[in-house]
């Protein structure tokens, strides 16, 4: 089940509520990234706590460990990971393309060999329907070819998009078939791609508008291009989207990133970056970004933020027990610093929210822009 209605909407930024079948979802939203089950390093009470309302879970690598007998046996991920609320899964497309020369594409699916154990595997649009299945999860991401930004060496071509992106349609539309065939009454989201060619995104919505799916994602973004090439897509695609159904940009990205993708019409966003930047000493503020590994931080008594309402920071917790903790490699570090940078980009959302409620949405960016120019 998916039911979507916007509250307020201020240019072509949204403020929404999403409910799915284990809760409501406040939209714009960002989702941690659970890859195997965990969001690293962060306990589940923390992600409530936080204010975390879906997290992301990986249908390649559940499909590998633990498998899905054990998963079914719990009767999902939810109840396995200890996580009753939303649950977004990825395709596991995505996983199968960064295997790189190791995998086998042809139209029926991708062969590859399991990087745990060998197995020779065979992932398809059905089959990742079928693991999403058992998984539970309350949003159901279609199988799809990322395309990438380089091809072989070069730049992708247009020719090369097209046929990407075409493949990707023809594995929705077998999505759809076996969604439907396996009874599942959670949503599955189509995915527009078409790389950096507006003419083929164009072409790759209209044909997933029309089988009508309850949500829309844009992919093939944050896959290493130039970054005026992700802000020419993040304000392409959005509003082009059927503007009473969820738009989830996929893998993206800073602060910054978020912010602009929320004034171009975009829902919902997972990137691996607060968490995977904490446990590389990488710290998001509101004025602006931190290494913790710096040697000006070795004696610094203040907290990461003295604005930042989190755990870590409200706790009293010193620059300089982080650096210590990091130069010590010592595993609470990146548990703090976790926390912390999640705070930060749920927080980052709530404002939104909140401003998007307000009808002031235009002045807080400014306002947030100039804070995080100042510098810590
Ligand atoms: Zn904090």
């Amino acid at each position: 089940m998916l039911q979507f209605d916007l509250i307020a909407t201020e240019g072509l930024a949204r403020r929404g509520r999403l409910r799915l079948n284990h809760g409501v979802v406040e939209t714009p939203i960002f989702m941690p990234v659970g890859t195997y089950g965990t969001v690293k390093g962060v306990l589940p009470q923390s992600l409530r706590d936080m204010g975390a309302q879906i997290i992301l879970g990986n249908t390649f690598h559940l499909w590998l460990r633990p498998g899905l007998d054990v998963i079914r046996a719990f009767g999902g991920l939810h109840r396995f990971e200890g996580w009753h609320a939303p649950i977004l899964t990825d395709s596991g497309g995505f996983q199968v393309w960064s295997l790189g020369e190791m995998r086998r594409i042809s139209e029926e699916g991708v062969r590859f060999a399991s990087p745990v154990n060998g197995d020779k595997l065979f992932l398809t649009p059905e089959v990742s329907m079928q693991i999403q299945t058992v998984l539970d999860s309350d949003i159901v991401m279609q199988f799809d070819e990322c395309t990438p930004y380089e091809t072989r060496g070069h730049l992708t071509t247009e020719s090369e998009a097209r046929a990407s992106m075409e493949l990707s349609l023809r594995w929705a539309r077998r999505c759809v078939t076996e969604f439907e065939r396996l009874g599942n009454r959670n949503a599955l989201f189509g995915i527009v791609q078409g790389g950096m060619f507006e003419s083929l995104r164009e072409a790759s919505l209209e044909a997933l508008v029309a089988l009508d799916l309850p949500g829309y994602a844009i992919g093939g973004v944050s896959v290493g291009e130039p970054k005026e090439d992700m802000r020419r897509i993040v304000a392409h695609t959005p509003h082009r989207l059927p503007a009473h159904k969820p738009r989830y940009l996929m893998g993206v990205g800073t602060p910054e990133d978020l912010v602009e993708g929320v004034a171009c019409g975009v829902d919902m966003f997972d990137c691996v970056m607060p968490t995977r930047n904490a446990r590389n000493g990488h710290l998001f503020t509101r004025h602006g970004d931190l290494r913790i590994r710096n040697a000006r931080h070795k004696a610094d008594e203040a907290p990461i933020d003295e604005t930042c309402g989190c755990h870590t920071c409200a706790s009293g917790v010193s620059r300089a027990y982080l650096h210590h903790l990091d130069r010590c490699g010592e595993m609470l570090g990146p548990m703090l610093t976790s926390i912390h940078n999640l705070h930060f980009y749920l927080n980052l959302m709530h404002e939104m929210r909140q401003a998007l409620e307000q009808g002031r949405f235009a002045a807080w960016r400014v306002g947030f822009a100039a804070d995080r120019a100042r510098g810590v």
